[in-house]
């Protein structure tokens, strides 16, 4: 049996009103007011992007701390808020979940993106395909914050066109032998288990060949090794795997059908971007700030310009994502139309780094240690990943032309 918190009853004792007062009362003995450091200039930490250089201990230090608060959050309730009750969820609707996180954006919530990939894709995967006992094993611990998960999809020879993958999945009796390489996999050098996709049949056409499994990450025979990013931040790796053995209960979905499990999960992917995960409200909000600070800038038509047509992409973002949050408290499932999203999001964060930059000037490229300002170098150079990572900017326009305006196929020599 598998637990879906889209089918679990919705039905709650607990109105919005009295869940409200709940999760003020919750965040205001834990955290401190948002006001204390992303918006007021010169106060707190600058740091603009998540892939920023850091020492291994600082890495861990931040871990750590997002650990605690998940650990803290979920305990109380507030951890899974659409989750099902067996799983240590609190059942409650979709509207509570956005209610709370609105809430949540007036306070100084500490960074938890090494959780994203975890909890938007993997954990659902498991839940939606794994059996009973992967499903115990880790939905509940990941949603607490005691486990990571990665996503184990891309090879050296195979990104956007996925499906292309080779690394292999062969049938021994109950277990299955795993040989082969993954690249760029996020957060896998914190990950305890992966997402992976690997090929079970080499006769069958490429989408019909591949299964999907949850693999635990401290397996003999799984290598990880971490690749330093343009920021300086070691923040994706290289997975290796040498004829790693893995039992049948790991598999999620049924045998040669890991491309359904592949699918779900990359529209899980494409939907993160309805809320903000890639970060666009508070570079906004930081690009005001330093619009803002110089007064040179302020006064420029040109600058004054660009930043309303940031600002009014935002909003666009931030209302079409209220629409499709209503699509899936209505149900729906997330589909190709929230690709949109991935697009606009990366798209206005590009805009948003190209005016710092032109704002800034020198001071976007050596440090001379002036709050908010070198800062901003380690988001110029993240954006390019953004527009890669998940899906590139021209697929992402591939899949919007095809699957939602209804325009004709790209050629394809593929099979
Ligand atoms: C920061 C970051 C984090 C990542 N994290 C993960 C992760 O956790 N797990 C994981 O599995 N992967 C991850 N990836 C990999 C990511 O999914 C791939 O990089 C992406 O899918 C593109 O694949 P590729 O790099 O092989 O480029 P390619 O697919 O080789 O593309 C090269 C170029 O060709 C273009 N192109 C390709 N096909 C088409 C087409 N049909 N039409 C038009 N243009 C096309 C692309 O747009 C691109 O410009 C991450 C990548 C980055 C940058």
């Amino acid at each position: 049996m598998t637990l879906n918190p889209v089918e679990t009853p919705c039905e709650t004792a607990i109105d919005l009103a009295t869940f409200e007062t709940n999760a003020r009362r919750f965040l205001d003995a834990h955290l401190q007011p948002a006001a204390t450091s992303t918006s007021v200039w010169g106060v707190g930490d600058d740091t603009m992007s998540p892939y920023a250089k850091r020492t291994p201990a600082q890495e861990l230090e931040r871990i750590e701390r997002a650990r605690a608060w998940k650990q803290t959050e979920f305990d109380a309730g507030f951890g899974w808020i659409t989750g099902p009750l067996e799983l240590g969820g609190a059942a409650l609707t979709p509207d509570h979940a956005r209610l709370y996180s609105e809430i949540q954006n007036a306070y100084d919530v500490p960074p938890t993106d090494i959780y994203a990939i975890s909890l938007g894709m993997v954990a659902p995967a498991i839940l939606q395909h794994g059996k009973r006992g992967v499903v115990d094993r880790y939905v509940e611990a990941m949603h607490r914050g005691d486990l990571i998960g990665c996503q184990l999809f891309s090879e050296p020879g195979a990104g956007s066109d996925v499906a292309s993958l080779t690394t292999k999945a062969t049938c021994d009796r109950d277990d299955w032998i795993i040989s082969g390489q993954k690249v760029w996999t996020s957060g896998a050098h914190h990950a305890d288990v992966g997402l992976l996709l690997a090929r079970s049949n080499t006769d069958a056409p490429k989408h019909r060949g591949i299964t999907a499994f949850a693999i635990p990450m401290s397996l003999p025979g799984i290598e990880v090794r971490p690749l330093t990013m343009m920021t300086g931040g070691t923040e994706f790796n290289e997975v290796f795997f040498d004829d790693v053995r893995l039992h049948d209960s790991f598999r999620l979905g049924p045998i040669d059908g890991g491309w359904g499990v592949a699918i779900s999960v990359l529209m899980n992917e494409r939907a993160l971007g309805t809320g903000d995960a890639f970060g666009l409200g508070r570079a906004v909000e930081r690009l005001r700030m330093t619009t803002a600070v110089q007064p040179s800038n302020a006064r420029n038509p040109l600058v004054r310009q660009q930043l309303a047509r940031i600002v009014c992409a935002a909003e666009c973002i931030r209302y079409q994502a209220l629409a499709a949050d209503g699509r899936r408290t209505a149900g729906l499932p997330p589909g190709p139309a929230e690709s949109v999203f991935k697009l606009a999001n990366t798209h206005a964060l590009r805009l948003v780094a190209e005016l710092a930059g032109q704002m800034l000037g020198a001071a976007a490229i050596a440090d001379t240690g002036e709050w908010g300002t070198y800062a901003w170098a380690d988001l110029i150079l993240t954006v390019p990943g953004l527009r890669v990572a998940g899906g590139t900017d021209e697929v992402m326009r591939n899949i919007l032309a095809e699957r939602v305006l209804g325009l004709p196929k790209e050629p394809s020599s593929v099979r």
